[in-house]
């Protein structure tokens, strides 16, 4: 067969060779050892922890090696785009602090265009390009068309058909479909002429030149030393729109745009043979590989299984809607990224998580675990860290967005707002109140007429009595502005006219000789001012409240008493 014939017939309007794409794309002059690499999304809908993963992954290897990290939409399934996912999906990742150095980018006006000399960067918009090393396979007789008449399709999409394959058995099928990959590959320039002129459509396939039996030796940056069986099969490259498949698309792009990593996820790991071999053929040098787990999480019967795509957690949508900051949510894939993240964090409290020196060896070959424990543990830290304005402001864009009553509260008084996050903030071992920033209106709640309630009963075994008396005496002595030790005094003082210990060691000597402790006198009072058996620092608490509203709660309790 005359290959060249073959490939003007099948492709006559492609002009271009591999030789003009390599000078269209020259090699990307960079320091040694910096990484290439990118993010692949296909805009089929939001963003999911699972993407947000890879694409860390990415960034942080790109950035940290002084190389170059790029988005390439990988839109060829038209039927499964979804209209604005692109947009979207850049938003959001850099909302995770996953900024692209070239590649897609959003224009001013919200559009995508392009940034960089390595584009389009987005796949529907490169078909010359694949067409040409398509031609260029053809030609050197590594691929070969397969067509389909108009009845054929319409037979292969009628329900009888569909049915008759499901019902086959399946090794059957394979045997069956191994024989008609064989035969295609016999197809004629004659009746490759034919097809082409009764006008029908046609797949381009590889003709694959490996044996299954046979094993190929790869190492995986993430996964270690592979073997994996050679590709036997005539995957297909171009569909009968002329659009790549992933794996041509992958091959042609991926070298053509300098990466020297390609970081993904694990599920491309079967298909690794076909893409050796496709680089063999287009003579194409190897990037690295990185085959990034699956993030696991646990059922309701603690089973492992895959974070799947309606799990709450898996939009990053979902992480602000529960009040996660991104901060938190970095750091908390930081950790699950390398797991010495977390002790490199305590040692350097101040340095942004950037600064971490990531590494790639130290990344999970079989998967992590999503957990919200952990991230709320994280998500505290993060939250303890800001200062009172910044957590103030976070907290009530947070509320007008998703609790827009708490919302118009915190707006009314930000600075009151502000003084009460500076409870117990700043210093070396700030509170932990807040896992989320959901958690504030909870926390903080009380400090709002509208919002306070007694939530906590009185706890069983104290006398009702007692609790009136102290209210009583607390009212009558309460002076807004003595400092912390006067006030104190004063509440040892109710302790000890009511035969409570004021001194907590003579308590501990001989609690018997005693009603209660002035632990149990604040708890009265506590209840009173905040509804809450566990509040932060009573005194602090009042002085944010004012006397007003301190004195009205207490007249409240001893009334209702
Ligand atoms: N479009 C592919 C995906 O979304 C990209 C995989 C890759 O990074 O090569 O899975």
């Amino acid at each position: 067969m005359d290959y060249t014939k073959l490939a003007e017939l099948l492709f006559p309007d492609i002009k271009t060779t591999p030789e003009d794409m390599e000078k269209r794309y020259p090699r990307r002059e960079l320091p040694e050892g910096a990484v290439v690499t990118r993010f692949a999304p296909s805009p089929t809908g939001f963003v999911h922890f699972g993407g947000l993963f890879p694409s860390t992954v990415g960034e942080r290897m790109a950035h940290l090696s002084g190389g170059v990290f790029y988005l390439r939409i990988e839109d060829t399934d038209a039927k499964r785009e979804v209209e604005g996912a692109a947009e979207g999906l850049i938003k959001t990742l850099a909302t995770y602090g996953v900024s692209f150095d070239e590649g897609a980018i959003l224009d001013e006006s919200g559009k995508i265009s392009d940034k960089g000399a390595y584009g389009p960067y987005k796949q529907s918009l490169r078909r010359e390009i694949y067409q040409t090393f398509a031609k260029a396979l053809v030609k050197a007789g590594k691929a070969y068309p397969v067509f389909t008449t108009e009845e054929e399709l319409q037979d292969l999409q009628s329900v009888n058909k569909k049915e008759e394959l499901k019902n086959t058995n399946w090794e059957e099928e394979a045997v069956a479909k191994r024989e008609a990959m064989l035969k295609a590959r016999e197809i004629s320039f004659e009746e490759t002429e034919e097809n082409i002129k009764a006008g029908n459509p046609f797949v381009l396939r590889i003709l694959a030149d490996g044996d299954g039996e046979r094993k190929v030796k790869i190492t995986d940056l993430v996964k270690g030393a592979l073997e994996l069986p050679e590709n036997d099969e005539d995957f297909v490259l171009l569909k009968s729109d002329g659009i790549p498949t992933y794996h041509f698309a992958h091959a042609v792009d991926d070298h053509l745009m300098g990466t020297t990593h390609v970081i993904r996820g694990e599920e491309w790991l079967p298909s690794l043979p076909k893409h050796l071999q496709l680089f063999r053929y287009l003579g194409f040098k190897l990037p690295k590989y990185m085959h990034i787990s699956q993030i696991m999480k646990l059922d309701e019967n603690g089973n492992k299984k895959k974070l799947s795509k309606r799990d709450m957690g898996a939009n990053m949508d979902d992480y602000t809607e529960m009040g996660y900051t991104p901060e938190a949510v970095c750091e908390y894939v930081m950790t699950l990224l390398n797991s010495n993240y977390e002790e490199w964090h305590m040692q350097n409290p101040d340095k942004h998580y950037k600064e971490f020196p990531f590494s790639a060896k130290k990344m999970s070959v079989s998967g992590c675990l999503f957990d919200y424990n952990k991230l709320d543990d994280v998500s505290k830290n993060v939250l303890s860290r800001m200062t009172a304005e910044d957590i103030t402001k976070k907290v009530t864009q947070w509320a007008l967005s998703f609790d827009p009553e708490f919302g118009a509260l915190l707006e009314r008084d930000s600075e009151y707002a502000a003084k009460i996050f500076a409870i117990g903030r700043g210093g070396k071992k700030p509170r932990k109140d807040l896992a989320t920033l959901k958690d504030a209106r909870g926390y903080m709640g009380f400090f709002y007429d509208e919002l306070f309630k007694i939530e906590d009963e009185y706890p069983e075994g104290f006398d009702k009595a007692d609790v009136k008396k102290t209210l009583e005496a607390f009212l009558e002595s309460y002076d807004e502005s003595d400092d912390m030790n006067a006030w104190f005094d004063k509440i040892k003082a109710i302790a000890d006219s009511l035969g409570f210990a004021s001194d907590m060691k003579a308590y501990k000597a001989e609690p018997e000789k005693f009603r209660g402790n002035v632990a149990d006198i604040s708890m009265f009072i506590r209840v009173a001012v905040t509804g809450k058996m566990n509040a932060p620092d009573l005194y602090t608490v009042m002085q944010i409240l004012g006397k007003a509203r301190v004195e009205d709660r207490i007249k409240k309790m001893i009334k209702a008493l």
